[in-house]
Order: C-alpha cells, then sequence, then structure tokens
C-alpha cells in the first residue's frame, strides 16, 4: 500500500513536470504547496529544474546560463526575479 509521502511525492512530480514542460511556474507553486502540507521534501533531481525563488522552469528564454570553470560551477540567472541559482557541476571523466 502506497503511503501518503509517496503519493504526495508522485503528485510533486507530476506538477513540476507540468510546469517544466508547459513553462508556467504555477504548477511548480502548486507542487511546493503539496510538499509543504506533507512535509515532503522536492526531490533532489527536481530542485534542478526551476527557480528556487519564483518557480520559474529553468529554460532558455527565462534564464541565463554561466558555466564557471575554475569554480566548476553552473550559475542560473533568473530572467523573470533576478535570483542567482548556482549548481556544482561534475565534469565527465574520460580516462
Ligand atoms: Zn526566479
Amino acid at each position: 500500500m502506497k503511503s501518503k509521502k509517496d503519493i504526495a511525492n508522485e503528485r510533486i512530480r507530476l506538477l513540476v513536470d507540468k510546469g517544466v514542460s508547459e513553462k508556467n511556474p504555477r504548477y511548480v507553486e502548486l507542487a511546493r504547496k503539496i510538499g509543504m502540507k506533507t512535509r515532503v521534501s522536492m526531490p533532489k533531481d527536481l530542485k534542478f529544474k526551476f527557480c528556487k525563488k519564483c518557480g520559474t522552469p529553468f529554460s532558455a528564454d527565462t534564464h541565463r546560463v554561466r558555466i564557471n570553470s575554475k569554480k566548476n560551477i553552473v550559475v542560473y540567472e533568473c530572467l523573470k526575479c533576478g535570483h542567482k541559482t548556482r549548481f556544482p557541476y561534475v565534469r565527465e571523466k574520460h580516462l
């Protein structure tokens, strides 16, 4: 049987996916609310899909992407709210 958390997780995933494909921050907002209500945290892989501050899904026309190869980070600058989200990136190793 599925627990409440499993159901919440599923819903969050569906909403974020929908928000990303439709570029609509509303779905992301809804997903966050469900997370808060049910005390389910956002799955790690979904955190890389939208702006933390305003919920705008990452895409080429809403965000500026910069790569800082010295520090090995990728910076997504949200063009809507100006928030900068930094992600560490791991260089693929070809040996
Ligand atoms: Zn933003």
